[in-house]
């Protein structure tokens, strides 16, 4: 499959610069057929339509795949566009049935994605929003990789069509869907991204393509407090919190945001979330760590914060990865911590460890990109702006 770039570089429009179409958003296609001259702005609500169901609800890339679409205009698109997808570096399943993508999308630019069988209603796809993580919690190994930078929407639901393309789930099924649910739990802080994040949502929710749910999309984050409203009011994505302690003292060491925006305002903020009710309830999610937050009084410390909210809560048996400085909780620690949670009157799962054996399970994310200074990548460019023009023009 031919490499390709989804960034959209602050570059003037160059003469052979191909726009890809696959992760526009419905307005930017049309804007872009009207703009390519592709048909009079008063049919262009029809083009597009047309146009977007081949992208989104039978994920084609190719334009000759488009049947019902005059063979000349498909030469005319071709001559503007492309659909072709982001080369998959690599391709591993787990031996519990996980799949992990490594995608590069640009040079230097290379995101997880993680396909989860058997979460949600039939399976999760977790999805990256950043390639590393401006946050350091230190029991997160993406934490460890600085951030490269935000990703596009594009990139965002690029994620989405490679899964579809292995489980080979094009047309969009209306029923007996394998992918059934996207959480934002990859690499990197979604609320920091939360303008690509909420356009990407618009596209894969949008009921004339892939046409997954609102209810079906899950956006975690750390607790960036001033952005939860605008989440909730332009999303309204289902809402989790990585909560993993009760009390400042230590969450401002487990998830150092915390400093900026402490327990007080973010439990304020949540219960302020647009469309919290029992149907829609917050989930939080508590990583067990042994002897660091895993005590039963700790518990019901958890209970009385939350007292009031809507809510499920996730104990995630805390994953390793190379050089991580905790261990995970006993087993028993954490059924008793479970069962506290219960008889409180919580649901509260212990989420299964997935795709430990590939690194693939929560927290284990880290990809080999490095942000590569502003000055190298001048350089770079141009020395050889004639290949780097050609891989971003596919
Ligand atoms: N940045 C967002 C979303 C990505 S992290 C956030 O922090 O919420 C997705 C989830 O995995 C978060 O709840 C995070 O706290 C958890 N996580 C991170 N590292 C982990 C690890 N090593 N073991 C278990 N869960 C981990
Ligand atoms: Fe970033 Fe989330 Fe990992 Fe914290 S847990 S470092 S916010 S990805």
């Amino acid at each position: 499959m031919t490499a390709l770039s989804l960034a959209q570089p602050n570059q003037p429009a160059r003469a052979k610069a191909l726009v890809n179409l696959t992760g526009l958003s419905r307005a930017k296609v049309q804007a872009a057929l009207i703009e390519a001259g592709l048909c009079p702005p008063d049919k262009a609500r029809m083009r597009t339509a047309q146009v977007w169901r081949w992208l989104q609800h039978f994920g084609v890339t190719e334009f000759d795949a488009m049947t019902d679409v005059a063979k000349s205009l498909r030469a005319d698109l071709a001559q503007h566009f492309t659909l072709a997808r982001p080369e998959v570096v690599e391709r591993q399943i787990s031996r519990d049935g996980s799949r992990k993508w490594l995608i590069r999308t640009a040079p230097g630019i290379e995101i997880e994605s993680v396909y989860i069988p058997d979460v949600g209603r039939a399976g999760a796809l977790c999805v990256s929003s950043q390639v590393g993580c401006t946050l350091n919690c230190t029991f997160c190994h993406t934490g460890t990789q600085p951030l490269v930078r935000n990703l596009t929407a594009a990139e965002i639901v690029a994620q989405v069509q490679v899964c579809r393309d292995d489980l080979e789930e094009w047309p969009s099924p209306q029923a007996d869907r394998r992918l059934s649910n996207v959480v934002f739990m990859g690499m990197g802080e979604p609320l920091y991204n939360l303008d690509a994040v909420a356009e990407a949502m618009d596209i894969i929710s949008d009921g004339e393509g892939i046409a997954l749910s609102r209810r079906r999309i899950t956006v975690s984050t750390s607790g960036v407090v001033p952005e939860l409203q605008r989440l909730g009011e332009t999303t309204q994505a289902m809402l989790a919190i990585s909560l993993h302690a009760t009390h400042d003292e230590l969450r401002d060491v487990l998830v150092p945001i915390n400093r900026k925006y402490p327990l007080k305002d973010l439990m304020a903020a949540i219960r302020a979330y647009p469309g919290l009710s029992n149907a829609r309830r917050v989930t939080f999610e508590y990583v067990m760590l042994k002897g660091i937050n895993d005590t039963p009084a700790e518990a019901r410390e958890l209970m009385r914060l939350i007292k009031g909210i809507p809510a499920k809560i996730n104990l995630i048996p805390f994953n390793p990865w190379p050089g991580s400085p905790y261990e995970c909780s006993d087993w028993a620690t954490i059924e008793r911590f479970a069962g506290i949670l219960n008889k409180g009157g919580y649901a509260s799962p212990i989420r299964t460890p997935r795709g430990r054996d590939i690194l693939a399970a929560c927290g284990q994310l880290r990809s080999e990109s490095e942000k590569v200074r502003a000055s190298t990548l001048r350089r770079e460019n141009s020395q050889s702006e004639a290949s780097i023009l050609s891989s971003s023009a596919l």
